[in-house]
């Protein structure tokens, strides 16, 4: 028997027993004939007291730190004692020991605060992981994909493994591909989710399945990307998208309830697709805060009123925001109080590239009912109330606006609101809000490929009352300038994302499940029959065989659990994540192979940095 006991379970009450520990050697000190060592294993930190007489050995097998060691003694109540750990009343006075291996000094402390830098603690990532910030993220992850299968149990989800070398149907983001040796010149992908797969098991008539699994996207990586990355993936038959709603919101809920003890009791807020972008600015909102956008050109015709001719109607106002595409608002609480530097500072924040815009109005609607604005000499004051009123300002608040082009405009007062809720600590971590974002469009204009593209993928169903919409009309459109005015831009799609303080955690939909309407899909996308048929003839195929009513939905593993990790980044919460350029430092991947190699699979380079 190696041990006994980890180093994360002794107590004083275990005081006098005699225990053998191992362990990695995080500290030794020495002070005189006296040596302090922690010992720590996954469950914690254990103090271990040597002293000359005992352990006479100690000076010819000097320990290190990581060296791995075996110790036996006796517990006993420690004289200057740690309240700062579990362990901390006691220690143990060691009577033997023994080096189990020894270790080289490793490249940065393993401790919570290291010194090593993120490329260096990548490279030696096993080590990183010894460290416990790094430890109680992987604890955790777990803890999330054990309650996850424990309530896709209870409620009769399959777990049913779909294949990774698949067929390469890139459609949204770049397929991985993986050459095979048996198959000469030809290609297998790797999945960026099971869709179909789990389709076609519903086909089968698994009527619940899950499967938490890889998934892989060869896209440029955006912050907090990875190349591979986890999905609880699920599909259910014979459900409408009320059944799938009330089925994962109680999965989210038991996670909360199993990992953070948080019982969530309230119903789960929802929203259309048009009123998250029109009142937050994004289709994700953080609800944990109100501050919600006032659309000033619907509210109170401001902005957008140059007619045809390029003449300002009605510009006796404020040419900013006449000329403006849209203008928009949020009240912030206590913001009549700012000083100067404070708007002045905010106007700066605004006017920053990556927000973008030409600079910020406010009203101060101050405390005593009075009102202050940078733009009183252009609108009268029942005006500057008025749009205070819009933007639900309250005595004591600031009114922001912005005005430019929509989208920007949108984004940045979207952006700008997220970090006041920031600055004035209304995001709070400990505090979970859950949305359902519903009525998703259907489809997207992709200005460059002048072609509708599925905003989900194009296995979504259309909302019932939309299915003529997109049977009885023409996709093709002749000039993308005109494509806000297809029908095609206000169909809407059984779609549904769930969102969690700001973040998209889940997305799926109600699924085409008819061979007619799927392949006026593909046809809608661009695709021509033929296309079709060779991407997708399994599905098609097997949508004349009885394909049942069905509809899922995927969770962002990685996210999930960094969200309840009280953390902005999933690779905290991944063992051997990749960096933001897709690289493995640990393994150094991805590289070349030999000749050898590249020959059986028939493969010749060209040469990508010439010499
Ligand atoms: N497979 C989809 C995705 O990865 C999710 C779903 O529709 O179930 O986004």
């Amino acid at each position: 028997m190696f041990r006994s006991h980890t180093c994360g379970e002794l107590r004083i009450e275990h005081a006098g027993t005699q225990v053998t520990l191992a362990g990695w050697v995080q500290t030794v000190r020495k002070f005189g004939a006296i040596t302090f060592v922690d010992l720590r294993d996954r469950y914690g930190i254990t103090q271990l007291y040597f002293n000359e007489d005992l352990n006479p050995q100690l000076d010819a097998e000097p320990l290190g730190r990581e060296f791995v060691l075996q110790a036996t003694g006796t517990v006993t109540e420690r004289t200057s004692k740690n309240a700062n750990i579990p362990t901390g009343m006691i220690e143990i006075t060691i009577s033997s020991f023994k080096i189990l291996n020894k270790s080289a000094v490793p490249p940065f402390t393993i401790q919570d605060d290291t010194d090593g830098g993120d490329d260096l603690r990548m490279k030696y990532r096993y080590l990183d992981l010894r460290r416990n910030a790094v430890k109680k993220n992987i604890e955790l992850r777990y803890a999330v994909n054990r309650a996850t299968r424990d309530y896709l149990h209870s409620q009769g989800f399959m777990d049913i493994e779909t294949p990774f070398l698949i067929k390469s149907t890139p459609e949204g983001a770049r397929d991985f591909v993986v050459p095979s040796r048996m198959n000469a010149g030809q290609f297998y992908a790797l999945p960026q989710s099971p869709q179909t797969f789990k389709q076609l098991l519903m086909v089968s008539g698994y009527d619940r399945y899950y499967q938490i699994v890889k998934c892989f996207r060869d896209e440029d990586l955006r912050a907090d990307r990875q190349p591979e990355f986890t999905q609880i993936d699920c599909e259910m038959a014979f459900v409408e998208q009320e059944d799938i709603l009330a089925m994962f919101e109680g999965l989210v809920k038991y996670v909360f309830q199993a990992v953070k003890g948080v019982a969530y009791a309230d119903t789960v807020q929802r929203m259309t697709w048009e009123d998250a972008m029109w009142n937050y600015g994004n289709d994700k909102p953080d609800i944990r805060f109100g501050m919600a956008i006032a659309n000033l050109k619907s509210a109170f015709n401001l902005g957008g009123r140059i007619q045809a001719t390029g003449e300002l109607v009605n510009g006796a106002d404020f040419k900013v925001f006449d000329e403006a595409e849209t203008v928009l608002a949020i009240a912030v609480p206590g913001g009549a109080e700012w000083s100067r530097k404070q708007t002045d500072e905010l106007t700066e924040w605004v006017k920053r590239p990556q927000v973008g815009m030409k600079g910020l109005a406010f009203i101060k609607y101050n405390a005593d009912g009075t009102l202050k604005s940078t733009i009183d000499k252009f609108y009268a004051e029942d005006r500057l109330r008025g749009i205070a009123a819009a933007a639900r300002a309250k005595p004591g608040d600031i009114v922001l606006i912005l005005a430019g082009a929509e989208e920007r405009t949108r984004k940045a007062i979207s952006d700008l609101r997220l970090e006041l809720g920031e600055r004035l600590g209304m995001r709070k971590k400990d505090e979970y809000r859950l949305l359902w974002v519903l009525d998703f469009p259907l489809f997207e204009y992709a200005e460059d490929e002048n072609r509708w593209v599925a905003r989900h993928h194009p296995f979504t169903s259309p909302k019932p009352d939309h299915i003529e919409t997109m049977i009885n009309n023409d996709p093709f459109i002749m000039s993308a300038a005109d494509y806000l005015r297809h029908p095609y831009a206000n169909i809407k799609a059984n779609a549904y994302d769930l969102v969690l303080n700001g973040n998209e955690i889940g997305g799926g939909s109600i699924r085409i499940y008819q061979r007619e309407l799927q392949e006026k899909m593909f046809a809608a996308l661009g695709m021509t029959e033929e296309e079709a048929l060779h991407k997708f003839g399994f599905l098609l195929g097997a949508f004349e065989y009885g394909a049942p009513p069905h509809g899922g939905i995927a969770f962002g593993f990685d996210r999930l659990c960094a969200i309840l990790g009280g953390s902005e980044t999933i690779r905290d919460f991944i063992a051997f994540p990749k960096n933001n350029s897709g690289r493995d430092m640990m393994l150094d991947a991805p590289s070349t192979i030999d000749d050898k190699q590249l020959a059986e699979l028939r493969i010749r380079l060209e040469k990508v940095n010439p010499e």
